[in-house]
């Protein structure tokens, strides 16, 4: 039995879809599977192989995703290769202007594709309405294309010589994003490989895979050619097909540390371009001068958003020279008072997890770290909400005096569960910060500018907020972390995104009427 709330927003996203796309759909109801999306078409799939989506909120699953194989992964590649050649041979102000057109049915659409968001995610609708935005501001980003690959021109590197650098397309690149993000992720990566010239593959996280096939058919709507955006769904399968294909040429990938590092291995053994960013453990390092009512708000918003499924939540709060009495006590009341309800309350401040095995998991890294000695303040373990029994919630949680030798304190837990950390000075805070196996974000609450300026250089972690506690980078610049979050050399989106999906290509011309040298069996030099 499905909820009211599911029913509501999976009704809606049949009456869309519908409505919008009748006569093109292969006749798949969403709602019961969801399939493929290859060469401009939905695809049932021919693997077999299908996963569960659940509804966090009620416990219950509501559609199941089909997994693909092998079989629909060449599908796609090829596909998508033989689109490549006239897609890539498009001038880029069309190809902008396919992308100014997603924009404005992205805009359209955006409350479809946040309910669907909260559907699958849970996460409140407020949020995913925010995610969605976030990732509309890499398609304006993207819709630049034209000048952003202008490209550079030197007249004169030589007597009658002229040189330009220009950067051209990989081809066919995939992306493999997670759970957490399902619709921004994604648009980190698509919307600048696109406007680059490249054809794409996109796997899903099986988790929530609808943003991703509504998202393909509006590209579709806003004419884009069949072949140029494919969607594969699946698992860990999906994901060795894509790598084990010699059709494409990058993958892009977004998830947990682990799997991040093979797919960077792997696809980088098999000669391809890879950036794989992982997981994070982000500190927030709270200065004895720091305005902590300020602070407060930013640790809750931080830690507790979207159930710290986000990997620049702040799970780590450094408290320094004495302020963790002071800081905890307006924290605690403020967690313990958490408005946790499902995505579609607009008073709930927090959804629940994901999955039933994420909730597991979380509950068991609070049993670990009462085991290690942490003491345990507040505990989001056993939370019931009426009519939602099934669902999976978990309350906020805060653990105070963590050790930097606790697994609680070392490892990416990705749930409500925040950790604080006492530090007698800066020097150790810095230190602390340094010396974490992962550097993805990190935020310093001061009031003093030379304390930030410092923290700020001297910090080895990709993504820095001054008080902003998650400085999650616009569209126009790149994000990125350092350390075990970041495999590879370039960040997403923004220039580095644009460099990650061209090659470069420097061209030295010289016509005939120029000057007249004869053969040269030196190496060339200005003369
Ligand atoms: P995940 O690693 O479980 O899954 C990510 C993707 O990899 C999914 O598409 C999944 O199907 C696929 N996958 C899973 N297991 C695989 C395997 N064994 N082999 C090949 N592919 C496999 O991550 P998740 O749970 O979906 O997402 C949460 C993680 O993502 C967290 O660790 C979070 O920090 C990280 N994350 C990082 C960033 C970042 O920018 N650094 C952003 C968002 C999420």
């Amino acid at each position: 039995m499905m909820n009211s709330f599911a029913s509501a927003c999976g009704a809606h996203y049949v009456r869309v879809s519908h409505e919008r796309f009748r006569g093109k759909t292969s006749g798949v109801t969403l709602m019961s599977d969801i399939p493929h999306y290859i060469d401009g078409k939905r695809e049932p799939g021919a693997s077999g192989r299908s996963g569960a989506v659940f509804n966090p909120a009620s416990g219950e699953e509501i559609r199941r995703v089909a997994f693909a194989g092998e079989a629909e992964v060449d599908r796609a590649a090829a596909a998508a290769a033989a689109a490549f050649p006239s897609w890539a041979a498009a001038p880029p102000l069309s190809r902008a202007r396919v992308l100014f057109r997603f924009r404005e049915l992205l805009e359209r659409e955006s409350e479809a594709l946040a309910r669907l968001i909260t559907e699958e995610h849970g996460k409140v609708l407020s949020d995913a309405k925010g995610e969605v935005t976030r990732g509309l501001e890499v398609v304006e980003f993207a819709c630049g294309i034209p000048h952003l690959l202008k490209g550079e021109f030197t007249e004169t590197v030589g007597r009658g010589i002229d040189s330009w650098s220009l950067r051209q397309p990989l081809g066919v690149v995939a992306g493999i994003t997670p759970f957490n993000f399902p619709a921004m992720v994604p648009m980190w990566m698509f919307p600048v490989a696109l406007a680059c010239g490249n054809s794409f593959i996109l796997k899903p996280s099986e988790r929530d895979p609808s943003p991703g096939l509504l998202i393909a058919e509006l590209l579709s709507e806003a004419g884009l050619p069949p072949g140029v955006f494919n969607v594969v769904n699946g698992d860990k399968e999906a994901v060795e097909a894509l790598l084990a294909h010699p059709s494409i040429a990058a993958l892009s990938f977004v998830g947990s540390t682990a799997i991040a590092e093979h797919i960077y291995a792997s696809a980088a053994a098999r000669g391809k371009r890879v950036q794989a960013l992982g997981g994070a453990k982000n500190h927030m390092v709270v200065l004895p001068d720091a305005d902590l009512d300020q602070a407060t708000d930013a640790l809750m918003g931080a830690a507790y958003g979207s159930a710290g499924e986000r990997c620049m939540a702040v799970s780590v709060a450094v408290a320094v020279g004495g302020v963790g009495d002071r800081l905890l006590e307006k924290l605690v009341p403020k967690v313990r008072a958490l408005k946790i309800g499902p995505g579609t309350d607009p008073e709930a401040e927090m959804g629940p997890l994901v999955t039933r095995a994420h909730y597991e998991r979380v509950r068991s890294y609070v049993d670990l770290g009462v085991e290690e000695g942490a003491k345990l303040l507040v505990d989001g373990r056993g939370l019931k909400l009426q009519g939602y029994e099934n669902g999976f919630f978990f309350g906020g949680t805060v653990f105070d005096h963590v050790k930097p030798s606790m697994r609680l304190y070392k490892e990416e837990i990705f749930g409500p569960v925040l950790a604080v950390v006492r530090s007698p000075d800066f020097e150790t805070a810095v230190r602390l910060v340094n010396e974490h196996e992962y550097g993805n974000g990190v935020a310093v609450f001061t009031r003093d500018g030379d304390a930030a300026r410092e923290f700020a250089s001297r910090i080895k972690i990709g993504m820095v907020g001054i008080n902003v506690p998650i400085p999650v980078p616009m569209a126009f610049h790149s994000f990125g972390g350092w350390k075990r979050s970041l495999f590879g050399d370039m960040a997403v989106h923004g220039p580095e995104g644009v460099r990650f999906y061209t090659r470069l290509k420097t061209v030295t011309a010289r016509w005939p009427a120029g000057v007249r040298t004869g053969a040269e069996y030196v190496m060339p030099t200005m003369r």
